[in-house]
C-alpha cells in the first residue's frame, strides 16, 4: 500500500507523521519505504541524513530517470528505507510540466520498488501542485493531518474531493484513509470544541488516535532521530505507536 501525506497547509505534521508512523511500522518488523518529496528535505534530515548527502534523491528519479531502486538508502532503523528529497525538487514543478504524463511519473517510477515493501509513504510539500498530484496518482490512500485550531480547519472536504478527482482524472483510485488530528493542544480553550465539531462533521473519517502537542516530537528532528530513537518513552512516541495500530486496521 502506498500512502501519501497531503495537506494544503504547512506545519500541520505531515513530515512528523510520515517519519514516525514509518518508524513505528518498521519497529513492528514491517518493511517500509519513505519517499521524501518536499524540497526542504525535512523527512530526510529527520532521519539523520546529512544535508550534504541528499543525492541521489527523488528529484533524480522524477526528472533524471534514475531507477527508484538506485535512490533507495537504508536508515538507522532496521526495515525503514528512504528516498531523500533535495532542493532540485524546486525545479521539478516547472521541468515536470514538459513531460507527457507529467502527473503520473512518480507512479511509473515507484511501481517496481513499491512491491518490495509492506508500506510506502510519500511525504508531500504543502499544496496540491504537481508533486503532490504525482503522489496522489501514485498512491492507493492518503492521510490528511489537521491541527484542530479555530479558523484552521476549513476546506477539508474540498481537499479530499480534489484528491479523489485528481486520481480519477488519471485513471487511478485513491481513498482517504483518514484525517489525523495533530499537535492537539487542550490547553487552548477552544480546542475541545473544535475537535468535537470536526468529529461530528467527519465522523469515522477521523482517526480515533489524536497526536497531542509534545515537545519531544518537535526536538527529535534536530537530532536527526525519530521519536523512538530520541525518547521512546515520550507521550509522542506512544501516540505514534498507537497510530501505527490504527493505521494497520484501516489499511486492511
Ligand atoms: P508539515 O510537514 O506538515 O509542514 P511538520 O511535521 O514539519 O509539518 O511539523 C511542523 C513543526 O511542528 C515541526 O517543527 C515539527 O517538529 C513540529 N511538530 C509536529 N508535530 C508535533 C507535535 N505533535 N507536537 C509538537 N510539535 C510538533
Ligand atoms: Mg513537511
Amino acid at each position: 500500500m502506498i500512502t501519501a501525506l497531503i495537506s494544503r497547509k504547512g506545519g500541520v505534521g505531515k513530515t512528523t507523521t510520515a517519519v514516525n508512523l514509518s518508524a513505528a511500522l518498521a519497529d513492528q518488523g514491517l518493511r517500509v519505504l519513505l519517499v521524501d518529496l518536499d524540497s526542504q528535505a525535512s523527512a530526510s534530515l529527520s532521519l539523520g541524513v546529512d544535508r550534504a548527502d541528499l543525492a541521489p534523491s527523488s528529484a533524480d528519479v522524477l526528472l533524471g530517470g534514475l531507477p527508484a531502486a538506485q535512490a533507495v538508502r537504508e536508515t538507522a532503523i532496521p526495515g525503514l528505507h528512504l528516498i531523500t528529497a533535495s532542493v532540485d525538487l524546486i525545479r521539478a514543478e516547472s521541468e515536470l510540466a514538459v513531460f507527457r504524463g507529467k502527473e503520473t511519473r512518480l507512479r511509473g517510477a515507484l511501481a517496481d520498488v513499491a512491491r518490495e515493501y509492506d508500506f510506502v509513504f510519500l511525504d508531500c510539500p504543502s499544496s496540491l501542485s504537481l508533486l503532490p498530484v504525482n503522489a496522489i496518482t501514485a498512491a492507493n490512500a492518503f492521510i490528511v493531518p489537521v491541527v484542530p485550531q479555530f479558523l484552521a480547519v476549513t476546506g477539508l472536504k474540498n481537499l479530499i474531493a480534489a484528491a479523489e478527482r485528481t486520481a480519477w482524472d488519471h485513471g487511478t483510485r485513491v481513498r482517504p484513509l483518514g484525517l489525523l488530528l495533530t499537535m492537539v493542544d487542550y490547553r487552548i480553550k477552544s480546542t475541545r470544541r473544535t475537535v468535537d465539531e470536526l468529529r461530528t462533521e467527519h465522523g469515522s473519517l477521523i482517526f480515533a488516535i489524536e497526536i497531542r502537542i509534545n515537545t519531544r516530537l518537535a526536538e527529535a528532528p534536530a537530532a536527526g532521530q525519530t521519536i523512538f530513537q530520541y525518547d521512546r518513552h515520550a507521550k509522542g512516541a506512544e501516540a505514534y505507536r498507537l497510530l501505527a495500530g490504527e493505521f494497520l486496521l484501516r489499511g486492511r
